[in-house]
């Protein structure tokens, strides 16, 4: 099993600053995101990690030795692309046995191999089909089988179930996870889709613009988000600007637009802040309930107008208007309301505090 890590790496393509001081340590074994909007610089970092790209500088180690300057079978990174690139005239077994062939293993080590992986991705009654005559899953998971049959140091996935329909995604999703896992492999996973990130990965590093922006477990980035732009990335959010007017007890007392909010052990000195507040904490309710328990300071009340209300399945989504500004709730199990005068409760310990 092979540790990753990446000091000071920094790339540019001309002007572009694509990468900048790159700084992770990645576990053994561990299933480690890249997440970050498009252009954020994470298929660049994915390819030089796998050293199909130089960075301008900087250094890559695997398990403490430098391979930075070595080409990607060297360094025994095997990068996994969004299109697969089966070979379309080979059968499954053929497109796992290639790569062993390239790498000399012998024949009766091949089999093995190719058999232990095929096991491992549940594709063995498939063995002697071409690509076209799989689905788009059965294909990913004949990619992933090639990729693991070499043993990588570090397996790379950019964006693999992107080409996937919804439902294949999520079924997928729990797939590679248990793939990656079992066989305890170093995985880096570049992925845009956020909800993929937070159900499969041990880690998550997210980038903006070239840089790190918050690495940690999927909670961590849930719900200790390190500021505003993690906070509305990483699932949905309302996101109030607001201005610390005092203190009470544990309870910070922010001004902002929507009236005044409490937030519970928020430890943020600043004047001006950021509230973040996720729709499924806010609770809504017609006026009579309201009043009933608006006592507690540790618990907000907010009064506003139901604009809108979208019947989602297993939830619904509103729109509610406070003094022009718009906040989402959301209610499970779905709650039809028609648009009217609203209370809107949550929690002071669900008021996340960030820096402007
Ligand atoms: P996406 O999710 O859209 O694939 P990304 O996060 O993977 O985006 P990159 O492809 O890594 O982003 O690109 C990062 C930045 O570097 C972008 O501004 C991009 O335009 C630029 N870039 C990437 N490759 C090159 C290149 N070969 N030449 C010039 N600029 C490049």
């Amino acid at each position: 099993m092979t540790s990753v890590q990446l000091e000071h790496l920094h790339k540019q393509f001309g002007q572009t600053v694509a990468l900048d001081d790159i700084n992770l340590q990645i576990a053994a074994g561990e299933l480690f995101f890249l997440l970050g909007p498009s252009g954020c610089g994470k298929t660049t970092l994915l390819r030089i990690i796998a050293g199909l790209l130089q960075p301008t500088s900087g250094r890559i180690n695997f398990n403490d030795r430098d391979v930075t300057q070595l080409g990607t079978e060297k360094r025994n990174a095997v990068m996994c692309f969004q299109s697969y690139a089966l070979w379309p005239h080979m059968s499954v077994r053929e497109n796992i046995r290639f790569g062993l062939r390239v790498r000399k293993m012998p024949a009766n080590q091949q089999r093995k191999q190719i058999d232990s992986v095929l096991a491992l991705v549940q594709m063995q009654q498939y063995a002697d089909r071409r690509p076209n005559e799989l689905s788009g899953g059965q294909q990913q998971r004949v990619a992933l089988a090639r990729a693991l049959a070499v043993k990588p140091a570090c397996l790379l996935l950019d964006e693999p179930l992107s080409n996937l329909d919804a439902k294949l995604r999520l079924e997928m999703r729990s797939e590679i996870r248990r793939i990656c896992k079992s066989g305890g492999y170093t995985t880096i996973y570049v992925t845009h889709d956020q909800k993929e990130a937070l159900s499969v990965a041990d880690r998550i590093a997210l980038l903006k613009d070239g840089r790190l922006v918050q690495v940690g477990t999927p909670a961590d980035l849930y719900q200790r988000p390190a500021n505003s732009f993690v906070a509305d990335f990483i699932g949905q959010t309302n996101l109030i600007a607001g201005m610390v007017v005092g203190r009470q007890g544990d309870l910070l007392k922010i001004e902002t637009p929507a009236g005044m909010i409490n937030a519970k052990g928020a430890s943020l000195g600043g004047q001006n802040v950021v509230v973040s507040i996720r729709p499924e904490q806010i609770h809504l309710s017609r006026n009579g309930d309201v009043h009933a328990t608006s006592s507690k300071p540790e618990i907000n009340h907010l009064r506003g107008w139901l604009d809108q209300t979208t019947f989602l399945g297993e939830s619904s989504e509103h729109v509610v208007s406070i003094n022009g500004h718009q906040l989402k709730a959301i209610s499970s199990p779905p709650m039809m309301e028609s648009a009217g005068e609203v209370g809107l409760q949550f929690s002071a310990a669900d008021v996340m505090v960030l820096p402007e």
